[in-house]
């Protein structure tokens, strides 16, 4: 059996505690590997590297660290299909799916690879007689990454070009549930000549986590992942000093007035709902259809639309939606859908008890669709992250404004209409942090930022984009006056009598 193990100063490592836990194929329920779990000695020895490593990674001009980043975005292109191959053997995900997610992470490289030009600061002359003041950005120090099972290479690469570009030196902790992907994409990392120490990578569960989080010599900490971890890293980050940007889960609402395009909107909710098995932070988990003739012709559409999904492995080319990520995860999604049926909504299609041939021992739940959902419902006020689509109808679009404002929640939500006046209130207005109009998943390129409000993100800066570059950089402002002195003996004035 394959063991994954630490990457601590440019080497791989093995991991000391003696502790460690299976990693599965989801499709087929088989154990590929086993991870060791890093102890708070494990962490210690990578902030060590990362430590020794700072002073000179700090001080190298950024058009030298934009090198690493021009030479790390061609080593991924190259070898983007053995990545997404990595994801989807432990995540599940379709292979074109992960394929996406990695073209995402490189166009987080990519904007690293512009730091010469994002760190350049700001000047002000005279200031005060003969004063200049001048403002730039400073790195933190070493700095360290948490995040979650949904994106394993993509979330990783949301934070470390931007960070290591910045001049920090950086540990990432990735998911324990597939932690091959990130592992094998920090392997390119280094083989761009990177100097040693300046990335390290620690496997592992809570142990790691909290050692990170109580480590003195670490400075920042981003973590992605859900609402109830989110909050514990923010606070324990906080009251240790750390700078923290903590971003959590997600209900998405997507409203469907009665003028939008409902091929479209169903074409939306299908695959913003049911792609990657609903196992992202911003799919849409709750269709919003204004008024009863909307969502009747909503549901007409979506019926022949799910039937024709294809549920499958991500070995099937065909494929549409993979398998959950755990047994575990698998059994908590059909606890939901047994709860709504409980709690009173319209089952219309049900995913449980999906069978593959060849595949029976996979996580797999086929795509669900509630209708006549209402707002006191668990699946209406909790995070399912399966292939589960709530429908409520709501009355109006006043009614559907005001569920999301009040929904805990604040990642993303999408408006489907023709009328510009109801899109452009409802951008306006809406209490959410990433708003689509007509678009279903609207995550942000990496040259803008990532983040939700409310109970989406702990902390004051979303990820990557210019609020990466500032959440891993503080202000250095410097006045400065040079009093005359070595000049004053010599007055190149145009001679006269005066
Ligand atoms: P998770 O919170 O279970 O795990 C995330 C990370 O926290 C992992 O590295 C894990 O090892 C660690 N962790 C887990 N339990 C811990 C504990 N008790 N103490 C300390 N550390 C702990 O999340 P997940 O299941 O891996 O990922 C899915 C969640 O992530 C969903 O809620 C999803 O919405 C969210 N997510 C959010 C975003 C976003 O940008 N807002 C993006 C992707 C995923």
């Amino acid at each position: 059996m394959q063991r994954i193990g630490n990457l601590v100063g440019g080497k791989p490592v093995e991991t000391t505690s003696g502790r460690f836990s299976g990693v599965f194929n989801p499709a087929t329920g088989e154990e590929v590997a086993e991870l060791g779990l890093s102890s708070a000695e494990d962490v210690d020895a990578a902030v060590r590297a990362a430590k020794a490593a700072l002073p000179a990674w700090a001080s190298t001009p950024p058009l030298k660290r934009a090198r690493f980043m021009f030479k790390f975005k061609e080593l991924l292109e190259a070898n983007a299909d053995a990545v997404a191959r990595e994801i989807s053997r432990e995540h599940g995900k379709t292979h074109s799916d992960a394929l996406g997610e990695v073209q995402r992470g490189i166009e987080v490289v990519e904007f690293a690879c512009g730091i010469p030009h994002l760190l350049a600061g700001e000047f002000s002359r005279n200031v005060g007689p003969s004063i200049d003041t001048h403002s730039d950005r400073q790195p933190l120090g070493v700095v360290a990454g948490i995040t979650p099972f949904n994106f394993p290479a993509m979330v990783p690469l949301w934070m470390y070009p931007v960070a290591i570009a910045c001049g920090n030196t950086f540990i990432l902790k990735p998911s324990e549930r597939d932690p091959s992907a990130a592992l094998f994409v920090a392997s390119l990392l280094l083989q761009t000549g990177l100097p040693a120490g300046v990335f390290n990578l620690v496997q592992g569960d809570k142990t790691a986590v909290d050692a990170i989080l109580h480590h003195p010599d670490i400075k920042a900490v981003s973590f992605v992942g859900s609402t109830p971890i989110a909050q514990y890293i923010y606070a324990t980050a906080a009251a240790a000093g750390k700078r923290c940007q903590a971003l959590g889960g997600a209900k998405n609402h997507m409203v469907v007035m009665p003028d939008a395009d409902m091929d479209q909107a169903a074409d939306a909710l299908v695959s913003a709902g049911y792609g990657s098995a609903g196992e992202r932070c911003m799919a849409i988990s709750v269709a919003v259809p204004i008024g009863d003739r909307t969502a009747d012709a909503l549901v007409e559409r979506l019926l022949p639309r799910i039937a024709k999904l294809k549920v499958g492995p991500a070995t099937d080319k065909d494929a549409e939606m993979g398998p959950l990520v755990t047994r575990q995860h698998r059994d908590k999604v059909i606890g939901y859908i047994d709860a709504g049926v409980k709690e009173g909504a319209e089952l219309v299609v049900d995913g449980r008890g999906l069978k593959l041939q060849g595949y029976e021992n996979g996580y797999f739940v086929g795509p669900t669709l509630f209708d006549r959902v209402t707002e006191g419902m668990s699946i209406y006020r909790e995070e399912i992250f399966g292939p589960v689509l709530a429908m409520v109808r709501a009355r109006d679009y006043d009614h559907a404004a005001k569920m999301i404002n009040e929904h805990e929640y604040g990642n993303g939500t999408a408006i489907f209409t023709r009328d510009g006046d109801a899109a452009r209130a409802f951008a306006d207005q809406i209490e959410v942090g990433m708003v689509g109009v007509n678009v279903p998943l609207p995550v942000p390129v990496a040259y803008h930022s990532f983040g939700g409000w409310k109970r989406s993100l702990f902390g004051d800066h979303s990820i990557y984009g210019m609020e990466g570059v500032r959440f891993y950089t503080r202000l250095k402002t410097v006045t400065a006056r040079w009093p005359t002195g070595i000049r004053a003996g010599v007055n190149l004035n145009f001679p006269n009598l005066n």
